[in-house]
């Protein structure tokens, strides 16, 4: 097997969109594909599976030209995580490689952020976020011996995407833009 599969999510997710689904919709059906993306660890190139030393690596594997989706291929080495975040659309997340611990946060009365809960991302499982949802939390390898690995779809094209990072304790703010680690995507098309 090789990217047909990601090919066929593609396609999969663009029908889906092109009905202009609420994200409830989009969230449910949304998640029964990227369970099927996930379910095979056999597509993804070993270019996008590359850890980082020094921090985790987002590559993006698809963006839809009207910014409908991007799909990325996050790659975390051993003890690497994110900083408290949120993304402003929704987002889809399934298990490819290794183990990927979520905890999640809200908002309290004081501004800081308490954590509501936490739970490890396998190989083949599937969670989400939207502002509707729960937006904010904090993503990490739960290996500390071996690099793990995550597929993200998401409402927008994120790695463009004006959004946060929180000081859970003080509450602080701070404007970020994610980006993307490769110049190139995979090819589709041939
Ligand atoms: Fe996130």
């Amino acid at each position: 097997m090789s990217v047909q599969r990601l090919l066929e999510f593609v396609q999969d997710i663009t029908r889906l969109l092109d009905t202009r689904p609420a994200e409830a919709v989009v969230l449910a059906e949304g998640k029964k594909l990227v369970a099927r993306l996930v379910e095979k660890d056999d597509w993804l190139p070993a270019v996008f599976a590359q850890p980082h030393p020094a921090h985790y690596q987002q590559y993006l594997l698809y963006a839809d030209p009207l910014d409908r989706l991007s799909i990325v291929s996050f790659v975390w080495g051993p003890g690497q995580k994110t900083p408290v975040h949120d993304h402003l659309t929704w987002g889809i997340v399934g298990g490819l490689r290794g183990e990927e611990r979520e905890t999640t946060y809200q908002k309290q009365a004081d501004g800081s952020y308490q954590t509501t809960g936490s739970g490890v991302l396998l190989p083949g499982q599937v969670t989400a976020v939207s502002p509707t949802i729960g937006d904010v939390h904090e993503v990490a390898n739960n290996l500390s011996d071996q690099p793990s690995i995550s597929i993200h779809v998401y409402g927008a094209n994120i790695g463009r995407v004006n959004r946060h990072v929180f000081d859970p304790v003080s509450g602080a703010t701070k404007g970020f833009i994610s980006g993307y680690a490769n110049e190139f995507v995979p090819n589709l098309w041939s």
